[in-house]
């Protein structure tokens, strides 16, 4: 973990958010899905910060998933040469943005992988949570759908991601409400290879916009992961 204060995201316009929304193709989310991300944002659970180990869990993931193809295929890190992942906030927009140089995703790789694909571990976890918004959330990452968690802690999600197999980068978003969209990213390819997660925090998670309260989480969430976490601060 260090700081790093260089870095700067672009981060969508309102308009291209709304466009986004409006214009791109729209999917359902798979029914069980829908039911799990219902329960997950109306839930009571206290310890939300968890969606960030979840995060980082997949940022790993996806960052073994390149250097594993660039053992036989050297050209594979030929659009992005390093493996790191970098969080940044900020306060005025009310975002927390994730972003890795991992394998990413095709556009193809969006739909299925967050939303459209059923996984075993859904109703399976949904079956094990105590009811009434008083579920344990924190087994959700051991049932495969670690990712819905980010709505423990925001009501807008954009994650847009850049795969070697894809010419495009493509843009996937939701407000959790049944459906979500997938287009072209209106930035163009901003991301050289990787995934990059916007989360929009609900009123009630602000404490995430904060250098010390992401710097704990990091440190507790980062403990075995082998590449490089940076973390943004806020200029004094
Ligand atoms: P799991 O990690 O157990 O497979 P998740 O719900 O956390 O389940 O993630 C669902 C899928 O979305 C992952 O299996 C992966 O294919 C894809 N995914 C999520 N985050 C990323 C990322 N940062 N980079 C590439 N793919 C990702
Ligand atoms: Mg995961």
């Amino acid at each position: 973990i260090s700081a790093n204060t260089d870095a700067n995201d672009m981060l969508f316009t309102e308009t291209q958010l709304n466009a986004m929304e409006g214009d791109s193709e729209k999917y359902e989310f798979q029914a069980e899905v829908n039911r799990l991300m219902d329960i997950v944002i109306n839930s009571l659970y206290k310890n939300k910060e968890i969606f960030l180990r979840e995060l980082i869990s997949n940022a790993s993931d996806a960052l073994d998933k390149i250097r594993f193809k660039s053992i036989a295929d050297k050209s594979a890190l030929e659009g992005e040469p390093n493996m790191e992942v970098r969080i940044s906030f900020d306060r005025e927009s009310r975002t927390v943005t994730i972003a890795d140089t991992g394998v990413g995703m095709t556009k193809v790789e969006l739909i299925e992988n967050l939303g459209t694909v059923a996984k075993s571990g859904t109703t399976n976890f949904m079956e094990q949570l105590g009811g009434e918004g008083n579920e344990d959330l924190s087994m959700i990452g051991q049932f495969g759908v670690g990712f819905y968690s980010i709505y423990l802690v925001s009501d807008r999600v954009t994650v847009a991601s850049k795969s070697n197999d894809d010419e495009n980068q493509h843009v996937w978003t939701s407000m959790a409400d049944g459906s979500f969209a997938v287009g072209k990213d209106p930035r163009g390819n901003t991301l050289g290879r990787g995934t990059e997660i916007t989360m929009y925090l609900k009123d009630d998670a602000s404490e995430f916009l904060d250098d010390y309260k992401l710097e704990s989480m990091v440190k507790k969430y980062s403990e075995f992961i082998t590449f490089p976490i940076y973390l943004r601060k806020t200029v004094a």
